[in-house]
């Protein structure tokens, strides 16, 4: 029998319209590129939208049609995901710290008909300019600025909607269509589009605002630092309307001076980054003793492995509380949190911030399985290790143009590439990138742990493992170092900072200093750049 009950679509332009109905006093703060901002509220959000929507149609644009966005977090590109998506249309959020080719396979491989640009990115716009792809229609500006010289029509988004009325209906869609697509940052080679569905963006909203993930809620306001075109800024463009939060959008000054000017003049509550945005922020307070919050923010971090040290700084000497969390453009991201919960819950501060190294749990609504070679699950020990696989609402079942991928397994698990064990308390520790891993002689070495320990020297300002060839056990560890400035570490002294704490044969083989180490476009280390720069280093037999 089935049960009597009501079913309704699951609609981004519902979350906007609960907002702009039940939560006008919010208010939407967006900053510029000097850093000058505008406020308004979830009601004037809407009627942008609905604008911008009645624009879209005019111009011809159908449901399913590709609109893209190259830009900071700010009040147009928020009116962008919700118009955009709302009329059925696909928000394809472009990273323009892309390299130029990313950028023109993506544009190209996505097939975008309009293209909306904040003025601050321009220049990665005009390095692609002859390349943009056939299907093309116009490059709109999301804030006036001199138009430049293109071979599309060149348009600006207020006059592209100046004559509308804001008088709009959102469609009923299938809560199955695509509503945004985004790309990997290509850390695994050329990028992979991730399409998102309505459906798939509303049940992650509502799983990330409950109370052991984001706890948003109505009296919050939240600065999402992550970007608008790193995984949808997290999904926090949507949690916050739906818990009817304040939103604060940093624009693109994320310098920790602006930033902390942002928490404290808007009195933000609530915030998520990258470890570099906060590990700057944290080096930043620590310059002068007057810095201190009003009132401590939580914050959320994720994309790379947090140092304890980051986590430990925020807790000790501004009583701000770090949520660890780890996700995937394929997880919407949301994968796994580590909050407390009955097992730890009288653990004291100190044993609780050395734990928070671990990325935790999944929340309700995503599965985790973890296998060995044979198929069998790992033993919750903390030493087995395998690759870990999830399922869920809002994991990917393919990708745009390639549904069918050997990430995805027969029985319908998304292998995510990340290599973890597991506790006694189910909660997951990533300990290495399956392409990372350093295999000596058949055994594996954990890249991320030789560097997480290297960069608890003191004169380490960041550190790369990377395997090197050679002779007899085919590859070895290889430690690149930046040094921080003014200082001369010996390549022993950082070797006796992981002297015990691993086994013998993990030890890197070779410290070599280097001046910087590329990263990727999410601020990640880009280990496949440095293994190529490495590939001739061999090692003596
Ligand atoms: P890309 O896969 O292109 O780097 P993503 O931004 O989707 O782009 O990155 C997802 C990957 O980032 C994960 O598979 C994992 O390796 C890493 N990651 C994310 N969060 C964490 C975390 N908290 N700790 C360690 N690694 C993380």
């Amino acid at each position: 029998m089935l049960g009597l009950m009501q079913e309704h679509p699951l609609l981004v332009s519902s979350i906007l319209r609960h907002a702009a109905r039940h939560h006008r006093g919010a208010k939407i703060v967006s900053a510029d590129a000097e850093g000058v901002v505008s406020r308004s509220t979830w009601p004037d959000v809407e009627q942008g939208a609905a604008k911008l929507a009645q624009a879209l149609i005019r111009r011809g644009v159908k449901p399913g049609e590709r609109i893209a966005t190259l830009g900071w977090n700010s009040r147009e590109h928020l009116e962008l995901y919700y118009a955009v998506s709302g009329m059925g249309a696909v928000l394809h959020t472009v990273n323009p710290r892309l390299f130029p080719d990313q950028i023109v396979h993506i544009l190209e491989d996505a097939g975008d008909t309009h293209l909306f640009v904040d003025p601050a990115v321009l220049p990665a716009l005009m390095a692609v300019a002859g390349r943009l792809p056939k299907s093309l229609r116009a490059v709109v500006l999301m804030r006036p600025a001199p138009l430049p010289d293109l071979p599309v029509e060149v348009l600006e988004q207020g006059a592209l909607c100046a004559a509308e009325s804001g008088d709009y209906g959102w469609p009923e869609l299938d809560e199955r269509s695509a509503s945004s697509l985004c790309y990997t940052s290509g850390t695994t080679g050329m990028p992979k589009g991730v399409l998102y569905s309505h459906r798939s963006t509303v049940l992650h909203a509502m799983a990330s605002i409950q109370p052991d993930v984001f706890a948003l809620s109505a009296l919050d306001v939240a600065m999402p630092v992550v970007p608008m075109f790193h995984v949808n800024a997290w999904g926090i463009p949507y949690a916050a309307p739906m818990a009817g939060a304040s939103l604060v959008l940093p624009g693109p000054k994320l310098d920790p001076a602006s930033l902390f000017r942002l928490f404290e003049e808007e009195g933000v509550t609530f915030s998520a980054g990258v470890p570099t945005i906060w590990t700057l922020l944290l080096q930043w307070l620590g310059a002068d003793p007057s810095r201190k919050f009003a009132k401590p923010p939580r914050l959320v971090v994720g994309g790379t492995a947090l140092p304890v040290s980051v986590t430990g700084g925020f807790l000790g000497e501004y009583g701000v509380n770090i949520l660890h969390a780890w996700g995937m453009t394929e997880i919407s991201p949301l994968g796994s949190v580590n909050s407390r919960k009955a097992e730890n819950a009288d653990w004291d501060a100190a044993r609780f911030l050395d734990y928070s190294r671990k990325q935790g749990r999944p929340q309700f609504g995503v599965d985790f399985r973890v296998l060995d070679g044979s198929g069998k699950p790992i033993a919750q020990d903390e030493v087995a290790f395998g690759e870990l696989e999830v399922r869920g609402h809002w994991v990917a079942a393919g990708y745009f143009n390639h549904e069918s991928d050997p990430a995805v397994t027969e029985d319908g698990w998304f292998r995510t590439g990340d290599v973890v064990t597991l506790d006694a308390l189910g909660e997951i520790e990533i300990v290495d990138r399956a392409k990372d891993v350093i295999k000596s002689g058949g055994e594996w070495i954990s890249s991320i742990t030789l560097e997480n320990l290297a960069m608890g020297h003191p004169d380490v300002a960041l550190a790369a493992a990377i395997p090197v060839h050679h002779p007899k056990w085919d590859e070895r560890p290889l430690l690149l170092v930046v040094r921080r400035d003014g200082t001369d570490p010996t390549p022993e002294s950082i070797l006796a900072v992981l002297e015990g704490k691993v086994a013998k044969w993990w030890m890197p083989d070779r410290v070599e200093f280097v001046e910087t180490l590329p990263l990727t476009a999410t601020g990640k280390l880009w280990k496949a750049e440095l293994k190529r720069q490495w590939k001739d280093f061999s090692l003596p037999g």
